[in-house]
């Protein structure tokens, strides 16, 4: 599943093509992908405007539309956004988009879990966001101070409360581990109990374990690609996710497999020490 250095990817990726350019036509193939809204709003809204910025917020890209409409796109497990110029179709493409540059926009999805929504106004905007979405990582907001405000007297497991895309935004599985590993933090440890010396770890560790998926262009795990249909090179530097039973980059320790959170957790048994039960 993308996570935030992936979408994030595809968005740099896409604003030189997009930013300036004006969206003629939009043709949602699969009216699932924007329900309950039929897609001729979504069509009519975004027809004839001109794309003022490729934005992103936690693991979704916006599309800014002139007059302040908002084109609010969410890959899901499987979804992706390519640009295509000859006359086929990518597969399992679910909306079209032309451009005035007579490139298309194509949002193709095997599994169909992607989403699209428009937004008028920045108000609306903000509430939707505000609604589903916590703090930016990569924001000036992500202090040490703010992890500390929405840690507080918490028990959740650190790992469940960095997947809370309503506390901090984008991260995911995979990038939940890398930065638990880097921190040297376990994922059940609850949250709550964290010293600002290790909340202080932790935000650096997700910053630059999100950074570090960014330079690499994302990871490539499932379906995903960048948008010229490469794949990314994160996968390759994980220092501690699907890496059960080889040794740790720090300590040698085999890595082991745990569940948290219903999903598999990698750690080293040694670097992060598991919390004593209360
Ligand atoms: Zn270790």
């Amino acid at each position: 599943m993308p996570e935030l250095p992936e979408v994030e990817t595809i968005r740099r990726q896409l604003a030189p093509h997009l930013e300036g350019r004006t969206l003629l036509a939009m043709e949602v193939l699969d009216a699932r992908w924007c329900e309950p809204a039929a897609p001729v709003e979504l069509e009519d809204a975004v027809e004839g405007r001109r794309i003022e910025r490729v934005a992103r917020r936690g693991k979704y890209l916006v599309l800014k539309l002139e007059d302040e409409v908002y084109l609010v796109m969410h890959l899901r497990m499987t979804g992706n956004l390519l640009l295509a110029t000859g006359s086929e179709d990518p597969r399992y493409t679910r909306v079209r988009m032309n451009l005035e540059s007579g490139e298309r926009l194509v949002f193709a999805d095997v599994r169909r879990f992607g989403t699209g929504v428009v937004l008028l106004g920045a108000v609306a905007r903000d509430q939707y966001f505000d609604s589903r979405l916590g703090v930016e990582p990569l924001g000036d907001d992500f202090t040490t101070d703010a992890l500390r405000e929405l840690a507080r007297g918490r028990r959740a497991p650190v790992k469940s409360f960095l997947l809370a895309q309503e506390r901090i935004a984008g991260v995911g599985n995979i990038y939940a581990d890398e930065s638990l590993w880097r921190a040297c933090i376990h994922p059940l440890r609850p949250v709550g109990t964290l010293r600002r010396p290790q909340l202080d770890t932790l935000r650096d560790a997700v910053v630059e374990t999100l950074e570090a998926g960014i330079d690499a262009r994302g990871a490539t795990i499932d379906d995903f690609r960048n948008l010229d249909g490469a794949e990314g090179s994160f996968q390759d530097r994980f220092v501690v996710y699907g890496r059960e039973g080889e040794p740790c980059y720090r300590c040698g320790t085999p890595i082991r497999k745990l569940r948290v959170a219903q999903r598999g957790t990698y750690v080293c048994p040694r670097c992060q020490r598991r919390p004593r039960l209360p």
